[in-house]
């Protein structure tokens, strides 16, 4: 068994206005409490939580003092304001590992000290928000959203204040990259071209060396991430997911979820919700991430206009619209066991959504019941809502639209057929705030029990689970509609 790991070094080879080389400052008496045992395995890593020079090397305790890890510098727009002085400001790129299926990731380690980008911050991260990171990142990759994964987490005795006196911790991150728009923005507003230029050509190289065979390949590159960005915002859309903190420092170029902060699941279906307790305007609710995703996307083609033409720039943002309502049309279809496509059917979700906010009900419940109906007794859909009269008429219409499925020898789908197909798209077990909240403080007394029951459940969030069933309860008062503090 491997108790190393082979890291290339493919963004440390870029030029030094790239990054920084930062020792990790090691955290005191640092311990595993989670390895990602399947994801491990992927790296060929190994399958328990390493020891000795892996776990040094891992946990930032020891690494080689001529060319140590890295923080990247990039910018970004903070709540539509441009800030120059972002970068790693707690976390460090240790270099580049490859999967078992030849695929390169990025292997990232979060919490390890000041770096050059730290401006106020210590360089740290809290037990409670990297277990909050671990668990998402692993409940998004269950649900089949692209996201970044965790490797593993370790707690320590280094004291790090927030509100109060925490505990510091540190999270290994896997990324496909760590490339963010605001890499970009920080080439092109301090007029460093060349490097913009570089960075997209190793962008384009790296993970998306099919440009290369067009006579624009920067367009394309471009076009590409706002094809990712209007799937994996369907994707939240759909799943009832708000990031909370959508700078464009925290958007990934390939459509990864990215960096983990105050989001939340939705409970009730309230599109308006605001998951971080400092959005005041709530720029970054809901419902306004598809149109922040083009915000972002726009001034990333800002960023890019030394590269790519203005037109090739609009069409492509032009296109991100059409792109997430059909990629968000395909899962709302799927989620309601509708193969085919029919005119009517936007205004059959449109009208699900109105009714689900009115009544407020639980959106991930509704849509499991849904996906479990029985006709003998339709009741346990619409006692899910206040106003039944309003919820059976919908049903109806739902159940017609259902008739005029066909399998592919032209048999109409029977509702047990059409339901398991549904379940498979409308998961059980969700990261529901309250749920993480509970793990947390179970956590901060020194027991993970509750972590590893979550993970465990929310990787296969679509099974019954018979043997798990309460984690499928609906928030206590407490947890409902929970705004969670940026400090992190
Ligand atoms: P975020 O929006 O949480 O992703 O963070 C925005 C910026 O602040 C990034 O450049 C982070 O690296 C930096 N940052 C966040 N927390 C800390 C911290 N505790 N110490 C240093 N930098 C931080
Ligand atoms: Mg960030």
């Amino acid at each position: 068994m491997s108790t190393t790991v082979t890291l290339s070094q493919r963004y440390a080879s870029l030029p030094q206005c790239f990054y920084t080389f930062v020792k990790p400052q090691p955290l005191d008496d640092s311990r595993w409490v989670a390895w990602n045992e399947a994801l491990a395995i992927q790296f060929g890593l190994p399958q328990s939580a390493p020891t000795g020079e892996l776990k040094a090397l891992l946990s930032g305790e020891q690494c080689d003092e001529s060319r140590p890890p890295l923080a990247m510098k990039y910018a970004g727009h903070q709540f539509g304001t441009y800030n120059p002085e972002l970068g790693d400001g707690r976390g460090l790129l240790l270099g580049e590992m490859t999967a078992q299926n030849g695929q390169v990731y990025d292997l990232h380690i979060k919490g390890a000290g000041l770096t050059p980008y730290s401006r106020m911050g210590d360089g740290r991260a809290v037990l409670r928000s990297t277990i909050r990171e671990y668990l998402c990142s692993e409940a998004m990759a269950g649900l089949g959203i692209p996201t970044t994964r965790a490797l593993g987490m370790l707690v320590s005795d280094t004291p790090v204040y927030r509100e109060k006196m925490e505990q510091g911790a540190l999270l290994l991150r896997v990324a496909t990259t760590h490339i963010r728009f605001g890499h970009f923005e920080h080439f092109f507003y301090t007029n460093q071209l060349s490097e913009l230029k570089l960075l997209a050509d190793k962008a384009i190289e790296w993970y998306w060396p099919e440009c290369l065979e067009h006579d624009k390949p920067y367009a394309v590159m471009f076009n590409n991430i706002v094809e990712r960005t209007a799937e994996m915002i369907a994707l939240w859309q759909a799943y009832g997911f708000a990031h909370g903190v959508m700078n464009t420092d925290n958007m990934s170029i390939v459509g990864e979820t990215f960096d983990y902060g105050p989001f939340g699941f939705l409970d009730d279906y309230e599109p308006g919700y605001i998951c971080n307790h400092s959005d005041y305007q709530g720029r970054y609710a809901f419902d306004q991430q598809p149109r922040i995703g083009l915000w972002n996307l726009s001034a990333l083609a800002h960023s890019l206009s030394p590269l790519v033409a203005r037109e090739d720039l609009e069409r492509s943002l032009s296109g991100y619209e059409t792109k997430l309502g059909q990629h968000f049309s395909r899962l709302m279809r799927d989620k309601l066991g509708l193969q085919s496509k029919h005119e009517g059917d936007s205004q059959l979700f449109a009208s699900m959504f109105e009714l689900l906010h009115q009544n407020r009900v639980d959106y991930t419940r509704f849509m499991r019941t849904l996906s479990c109906l029985d006709r003998s007794d339709i009741s346990e859909v619409y006692d899910l809502f206040i106003d039944r009269e309003a919820a059976k008429l919908w049903l109806a219409n739902y159940l017609q639209r259902c008739e005029a499925e066909r399998d592919e020898q032209g048999q109409q789908i029977s509702d047990a057929q059409r339901c398991v197909q549904m379940r498979k798209a409308n998961p059980k077990y969700i990261l529901r705030n309250y749920l993480a909240q509970l793990a947390i403080d179970k956590a901060e007394q020194g027991d993970f029990s509750e972590v590893y029951q979550l993970a465990q459940l929310l990787r296969q969030p679509y099974a019954e689970q018979p043997e798990m069933e309460v984690y499928a309860n609906l928030p206590p008062d407490w947890g409902k509609k929970m705004e969670i503090s940026c400090s992190s």
